[in-house]
């Protein structure tokens, strides 16, 4: 029997937005790849599944059309504080609504139409020899030319690599629901309360999107989540009348803890990292997924490149990546974390909202320093 380890040139960790994107991009340019998702598909995922329309040309490029799968076209937006304070405004590109149980299920089909394989398994261990890669899952081990670390913001795998965050615990935990009632379409709120913020907006079934961030300190005081949302959550009088007759489409709320937006590397163990493995704005931006997909053609591009020797070597593979990774997503980070720290401290939320309102122009201007431009296809 051969026990050697079936080589593919392209390794993907983890089956998410990031995972598939690169998959499909690198499948279509005839390269052999394999995704391993420890989850099987369709799942839903916490996330607040209002994406920019920044992705929608390379989406396309991979053969996927959000609107014929029912993602809603979004193009308002609407911000209030924990004093019930509301501001409106246009979104300067806009966006779409489009569940992750839908999304994700769908990359994953034309990414197995593009003959990439994908298996359901947990990568434990990932080492690096002689120019190759050898990854360790519970059931058996792959090798490939190149890998993309695309597991999400933490995994055990974190762990195994030493990265200096996992270290850290983070005080951050989120929950999300789908509901169905009243909500325009073309709308995505972003509404404060005490300790946190809640996204709401529409997904192609018509499903509302509820999905929140919330301090730790701020929820423990709350026997559990009806409690924390009745006292806490509902003393913000638009998300309060947005659950007002409403009825809820999950039997639970899905909720996940741990979420850290500290500083990440985005070359690890000569992985490319892509999505939020590289490293994570904060939600309230609404532009993670995009960050993923965007990170996704870039590492691809670029793994192009290597395999046709325009790129020379693996170093200079790898300092590209990171020259390119900075340029684009570093200031869209720092300003996530600037806006988050403001709504934190609920007093200069307050001034933001009256300044906003003195200058309207405000907030589109820091909506397009949090999002990136159109992206292009090359
Ligand atoms: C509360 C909240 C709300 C958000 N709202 C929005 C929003 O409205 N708009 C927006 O643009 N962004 C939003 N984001 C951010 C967005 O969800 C992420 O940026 C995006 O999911 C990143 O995609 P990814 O492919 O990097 O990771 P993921 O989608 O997390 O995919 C990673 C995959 O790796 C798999 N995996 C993990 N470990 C292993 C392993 N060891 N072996 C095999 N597989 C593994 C996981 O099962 C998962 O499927 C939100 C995030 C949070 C936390």
């Amino acid at each position: 029997m051969n026990n050697t380890p079936t080589t593919f040139d392209v390794i993907v960790i983890g089956g998410g937005l990031a995972g598939l994107c690169s998959a499909i991009h690198l499948s279509k340019n005839n390269y052999s790849v394999l995704v391993i998702e420890k989850n099987e598909y369709p799942k839903h995922k916490v996330c607040g599944e209002y994406i920019s329309n920044e992705v929608l040309p390379y989406l396309n490029f991979l053969g996927i059309d959000v609107f014929e799968l029912g993602a809603k076209k979004i193009n308002q937006f609407e911000l209030s504080t924990p004093k019930n304070k509301l501001v409106k405004a246009q979104l300067p590109l806009g966006g779409f609504g489009i569940s992750r149980y839908c999304l994700d299920n769908e990359l994953a089909k034309k990414a197995i139409d593009n003959k990439v394989t994908i298996i359901q398994d947990t990568v434990e261990e990932v080492e690096f020899s002689n120019d190759l890669f050898s990854i360790k899952t519970k059931q058996a081990t792959y090798n490939s030319k190149i890998t993309i670390g695309a597991y999400g913001k933490r995994a055990n795998l974190d762990v195994k690599l030493k990265r200096k965050f996992i270290k850290n615990k983070s005080p951050f935990l989120a929950i999300k629901t789908h509901i169905k009632g009243e909500f325009p379409d073309d709308l995505v709120a972003l509404h404060n309360f005490e300790g946190g913020y809640c996204g709401v907006s529409k997904v192609e079934d018509d499903s509302i999107n509820i999905c929140y961030i919330t301090d730790f300190e701020a929820f423990k005081k709350y026997k559990d989540i009806n409690e924390f949302q009745q006292k806490l959550v509902f003393k913000n009088n638009a998300l309060k009348k947005v659950f007002q007759n409403s009825k809820s489409v999950f039997e639970t709320p899905l909720t996940i803890s741990q979420i850290s937006f500290e500083t990440k590397n985005p070359i690890e163990k000569h992985m490319l990292m892509c999505g939020d493995t590289a490293g994570m704005i904060h939600p309230l931006c609404g532009n993670g997924m995009s960050m993923a997909i965007r990170s996704a053609q870039m590492a691809s591009l670029l793994i192009i490149q290597f395999f046709n020797d325009d790129i020379k070597d693996r170093l200079t593979l790898e300092k590209q990546y990171l020259r390119e990774w900075n340029a684009e997503f570093k200031s869209r980070i720092a300003t996530g974390h600037f806006v988050a720290n403001l709504f934190s401290k609920n007093r200069l939320a307050e001034i933001l909202i009256r300044i906003v309102k003195s200058v309207p122009s405000i907030l589109p201007y820091i909506i397009k320093r949090t999002h990136g431009k159109t992206m292009t296809i090359e």
